[in-house]
């Protein structure tokens, strides 16, 4: 039988706002603060305490909500969510519940397959909790200690219908996702930090039929690898467990990335009863039509805007558009390198950008805010390419150089001596030295053995230090092989 895989999302995105949700404790990068630095008794949950909802949260809520064509409901109501645990002092977490800030939006994604919309079904404010680490003796004696830096902190739960039918799509709506939030300001998308945390919710069913099957989560994703893996591990998993006959259980589940497995953390029988209520404490959010109407106007050009454009205005296929458009400041740098290499194709810039520049950030780790590149560097180098000054592969490791010392492109070729050979004497004697110093191969050649023209090609660029211009070498060899034929 043949399966389709159902996919739910459900994203937690901590607000970049000054302070915290509901208490004027600053927002702390948690990787570089001390531990308890940003604390107050309203995010310590100490009693006679009361909450303030946050303005700037609530704003950059909105931002998101209207993003992703949301409605922007008038009317939502903070409520709290009781659970015990040693990362949250309160004893309850503040988030919102029946009536969510945002409803009822649509996402656009781009996967292989082309694109699809995704249906969100709400995004509601709430608060973080604490972190807790734990010390491991191992005399039996471990610990945990608590930082109360991140409770309290906002955070966005923004939650999809049931749409996607794959681990790719997941991936693209992750990555959609990011970049709104991004592009809105409203977080950084350090994912490493764990500041956009994902929640997969992963059913199969027959292909064909339109009922949802069993439904298993897996918490707190912190990577895109790790959710194509554990969708993918789980599809697999749900489909063996299908064909044995055995019945999915409704749970909860880890990703343990060493094993590359999920484990179970609870099933439905102990699902916490969270016993919902409105929080006494704070009166309804009301958010006026005036407001979001002032919001709206100031929504800088989206992802997806920003991608229809290029594909417009510079003549990128949608495939290369959207690559650039995930992240703010790549885009940015596209249209300024663009704009610096006006002899160049927008199409050539594009894909030295998604090409080259990016396996060097993949191969060094380092993120686009680490290049050491200008818009206008990148643009020289191009022109050195079109000037014929070099040729494409030395032009990429010139590239590579430029990355990495931040040097001018013109620098790198002086120093290296890279300039392309393009002078024809030259040309000629190299090409006529490779076929003299290679009489086996030329009666080869000569006797019909045709593709041995490639690798005379290559001899004479390896004798030209790969710096020979190829167009020239072609034409050259080409005719000289012609004449010995005669
Ligand atoms: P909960 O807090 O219980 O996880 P939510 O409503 O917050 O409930 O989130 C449920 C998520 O699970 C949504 O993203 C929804 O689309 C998804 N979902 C619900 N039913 C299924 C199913 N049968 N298969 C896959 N995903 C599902
Ligand atoms: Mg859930
Ligand atoms: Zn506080």
């Amino acid at each position: 039988m043949e399966y389709e895989p159902v996919i739910g999302l459900e994203v937690h995105a901590e607000l970049n706002t000054q302070s915290k949700m509901f208490c004027s404790c600053p927002v702390v990068d948690n990787t570089q603060a001390e531990p308890n630095v940003a604390v107050c008794p309203v995010c310590c949950g100490l009693p006679g305490v009361l909450p303030v909802a946050n303005r700037q949260a609530v704003e950059m809520s909105i931002k998101v909500g209207l993003a992703l064509d949301c409605r922007i409901n008038h009317t939502s109501i903070f409520a709290r969510k009781n659970y015990f645990y040693p990362d949250l002092p309160k004893g309850y977490q503040i988030s919102q519940f029946e009536y969510p800030l945002a409803s009822q939006g649509k996402l656009l994604i781009h996967t292989s397959e082309g694109q699809r919309t995704i249906r969100i079904t709400r995004a509601h404010i709430e608060e973080d909790a604490g972190k807790l680490t734990h010390i491991d003796r191992g005399d039996g004696q471990d610990y945990s200690l608590v930082d109360l830096n991140r409770a309290g902190v906002p955070l966005l739960e923004i939650v999809s219908e049931p749409d996607m039918h794959s681990a790719e799509e997941a991936k693209a709506y992750g990555v959609a996702l990011r970049a709104i939030l991004k592009t809105l300001g409203v977080n950084t998308g350090d994912m490493e930090k764990g500041v956009i945390r994902f929640e997969a919710n992963i059913s199969v069913r027959p292909k064909g039929s339109d009922k949802l099957g069993t439904r298993v989560e897996v918490k707190n994703l912190n990577s895109f690898r790790a959710m194509e893996r554990a969708i993918l591990y789980q599809i697999d998993d749900q489909i063996k467990k299908i064909e044995r006959g055995e019945k999915i259980i409704q749970e909860t589940v880890g990703w343990d990335e060493n094993s590359g497995c999920t484990y179970s953390m609870r099933s439905k029988e102990e699902a916490h009863d969270y016993r919902y209520f409105p929080e006494p404490d704070l009166p309804p959010l009301v958010v006026e039509e005036k407001w979001v109407a002032e919001i709206k106007a100031t929504l800088p050009e989206l992802p997806q805007a920003r991608a229809e454009r290029f594909v417009k205005e510079y003549l990128l296929t949608p495939a290369d558009a959207n690559i650039l458009v995930e992240e703010l400041p790549v885009a940015e740098f596209f249209e300024a390198a663009v704009k610096a290499a006006s002899d160049t194709p927008a199409r050539t810039v594009a894909l030295w950008i998604s090409g080259e520049i990016f396996a060097w950030m993949k191969q060094t780790n380092g993120g686009f805010e680490h290049i050491r590149i200008t818009p206008q560097g990148l643009a020289d180098l191009l022109k050195t390419i079109s000037g014929g000054q070099i040729n494409q592969n030395t032009a990429k490791n010139v590239l590579v150089k430029m990355l990495e010392t931040g040097k001018s492109p013109s620098e790198i070729i002086q120093a290296g001596g890279l300039q392309q050979i393009s002078d024809s004497d030259a040309i000629i004697q190299m090409i006529r030295k490779t076929l003299e110093d290679n009489p086996n191969e030329v009666s080869n050649y000569l006797a019909g053995k045709e593709t041995l023209a490639n690798w005379f090609f290559g001899q004479v660029m390896r004798q030209a230090g790969g710096k020979a211009n190829p167009q020239v070498v072609r034409a050259e060899l080409e005719r000289q092989l012609a004449g010995l034929k005669k």
